[in-house]
This record gives structure tokens, sequence and C-alpha cells, in this order.
């Protein structure tokens, strides 16, 4: 088990380091901030949506690991999804770490934050970017934040 974990601490660590698609996305339609007051972990969610496709996400802002990784690790996730499907993935992804486990989702690579589900104050920073992009979709313009 403790080899388990390490693994998925050098994943988190990865992503952290070398986050994915951080960058602005001149052409996106959506566009969202989120804040995590509690952990201080601030977000910028870029989405281009069309034809019901997520055709392209990325994201900007600063955080801690756990908010970056999860960020980063959302948009390489999310990239090319159905919109539908991309809902499915941010439902499932919330059950995982929230200790819900009823989805029948295959997170890949994403259940790496299971862990997280032990620390509470953790899951808010590991949610922070999928609340924003659920939003973002939703049509929303106000900053999420999580308090
Ligand atoms: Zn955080």
């Amino acid at each position: 088990m403790s080899d388990l974990r390490e693994l998925y601490q050098e994943v988190i660590l990865d992503h952290y380091k070398k986050p994915r698609n951080f960058r602005a996305l001149p052409d996106a339609n959506r566009k969202l901030e989120g804040y995590n007051p509690l952990c201080g972990d601030k977000i910028t969610v870029y989405l281009k949506v069309e034809d019901g496709v997520v055709k392209d996400i990325s994201f900007q802002g600063s955080g801690c690991a756990i908010s970056t990784a999860s960020a980063s690790m959302m948009t390489d996730s999310l990239k090319g999804k159905s919109v539908d499907k991309a809902e499915a993935i941010f439902r499932g992804f919330r059950d995982l770490v929230t200790g819900k486990d009823q989805s029948a989702e295959d997170l890949g690579k994403l259940t790496v934050f299971t862990g997280v589900r032990e620390f509470p104050m953790r899951v808010k920073c590991a949610t922070l970017a999928w609340h924003t992009f659920h939003a973002a979709l939703e049509g929303e313009v106000k900053p999420v934040s999580t308090e």
C-alpha cells in the first residue's frame, strides 16, 4: 500500500511541477475564475466548446500541489470529450474524492486522488478546477468559491 501511495504522489508531483495545458486560451468561448480561500488556491479555466464537444481546455493560476495537479490532469482527461462525457467524468471525480464512489465512470489516472478523501480540507483543493469547469460549462460568469 505504501508503494502505491508513493506512486500516486509521484504522479501528482509531476503534474504540479509540469502542469499540462497551463496557458490562456485566446479563442476560448468560456472562461471562469475559481477560488479556494481556505488554502489560497486561485484558478482560471478556459474552455472552447463547439458542437457539444470540449474542443480545448486550459488553465492558469497559482495554488498548492493538489489543486494544480488536479487542474492539470483535468485538462488532460477532458480535452476532446463530449460535454456529456466530460460532465460524467466531473461527477465521477467529485464522488471519488468525497468518498461516494458511486460512479461507474472509468477515471483512469485520476484515481491517484483517491487518498484525498482522508483529508477533508484537501478535497476543496482537488475539486476546485472541476467545480470551476462545471460552472463555466453551465454558463456561470461569477467566480466560483469553495466557501
Ligand atoms: Zn490547495
